[in-house]
């Protein structure tokens, strides 16, 4: 795997991409897709979770899914439009 940026192969893997909440808890930063999304409370979201691959040399970022988390957001969409 290059940087699609610059072509380095100085890359670091699986850096998670988080947020900070209230005192100092951390959570991870997700993909979203609602199923319903016109629904008041049950909207079926479906999430996945962020990793990141960061080049060492220019810095540039390049998020990632797990396969099988990209899958059912796929599988959400195509549902939704039939
Ligand atoms: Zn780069």
């Amino acid at each position: 795997m290059k940087c699609i940026q610059c072509q380095s192969e100085r890359l670091v893997h699986n850096a998670k991409a988080v947020d900070y909440i209230d005192f100092g808890v951390k959570r991870p930063l997700k993909l979203e897709l609602d199923s319903n999304p016109d629904a008041w409370v049950f909207k079926g979201t479906t999430a996945g979770e962020l990793n990141a691959t960061v080049c060492a040399d220019c810095g540039f970022v390049m998020f990632s899914m797990a396969k099988h988390d990209a899958e059912r957001l796929y599988s959400i969409q195509r549902e939704a439009n039939g």
